[in-house]
């Protein structure tokens, strides 16, 4: 049983997510808390999350993949920003109480010239002001591609911000594979000694997450710009040795592929086909 789906509009509500999700043959899926640019949460109608949790139960979904909003910087250098992001953040917390048992996932932000170091303890004093022992969602870091003054291009760098955490069972990794490989992680020749690394570096029960992307540029070119599985530099057969990984095979796999809906749902039996394939 594999857990693999897309990232789903959340701009109709709770219920209407679910059944797009069926549609494409979805059993996980990643969606927006708000507006992808930020601004203002949608109001939660308790009738539609009810009918949303229904369609999970009934046909056992794996995690949701909650994904912060892009403009969210919590490590920015102007005040303004960062207060803008530890409020979002927090925000966004309460609402997954509505659906329990999640993940949210978002960027660890851009320090924007104030260093590395200055960055990674805004995060963490985000991450110390809102996670609570009660809280009933994983947060997850994710691995960034390491373009401009992004943090958490390293492994280290999400290291640094674990150690610094205090609710470290409430905390996460989610690996996106264009991003560790424009990051210079040779997933595609080299997997098992990328998993290793990670395992050392952080520690492999920790990862939690996958988001699955092909990357429109070879291996370390720092880009970030995402390609459709086996029309990029890692190839469909990098992806079908981690669909069948013991490990990262059993995480939920999420795709963020510039696509449409027939494109996504041809990637989600793509990911099932090659889950069951015998190893190349
Ligand atoms: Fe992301
Ligand atoms: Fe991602
Ligand atoms: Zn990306």
């Amino acid at each position: 049983m594999i857990y693999v789906g897309n990232h789903i509009s959340s701009s109709k509500g709770f219920e209407a997510m679910g059944k797009q999700a069926l549609k494409l043959g979805a059993n996980s899926f990643a969606f927006f808390t708000r507006n992808p640019r930020g601004g203002a949460a949608k109001e939660i109608i308790p009738k539609d999350v009810e009918a949303f949790l229904a369609l999970a139960k009934e046909h056992k979904w794996g995690k949701l993949v909650a994904h912060a909003p892009y403009t969210m910087n919590p490590c920015s250098d102007k005040p303004s920003v960062r207060e803008f992001a530890w409020r979002v953040f927090g925000e966004d917390l309460e609402r997954m109480e509505y659906i329990p048992g999640n993940y949210y996932n978002f960027h660890p932000g851009s320090h924007v010239g104030q260093g590395t170091e200055m960055g990674i303890d805004w995060i963490i004093r985000m991450l110390n002001t809102h996670l609570k022992p009660e809280q009933h969602t994983t947060v997850l870091l994710e691995t960034m591609a390491g373009k401009g003054s992004e943090i958490g291009g390293s492994f280290q760098e999400l290291r640094a911000i674990w150690d610094g955490v205090m609710e470290k069972e409430k905390l996460g990794i989610c690996l996106d594979t264009c991003h560790v490989w424009d990051a210079g992680y040779d997933i595609r020749d080299h997997l098992e000694a990328v998993v290793e690394e990670f395992d050392q570096v952080i520690g492999l029960d920790h990862l939690k997450a996958l988001h699955v992307n092909d990357s429109q540029n070879p291996m370390g070119a720092r880009k970030d710009r995402h390609a459709r599985i086996g029309e990029g530099h890692i190839g469909k057969e990098a992806f079908g040795r981690i669909v069948r990984h013991p490990v990262l095979g059993k995480l939920p796999m999420i795709l963020e592929t510039p696509n449409d809906d027939e494109g996504w749902t041809g990637e989600i039996a793509l990911f099932r086909q090659m889950a069951e394939a015998p190893l190349a």
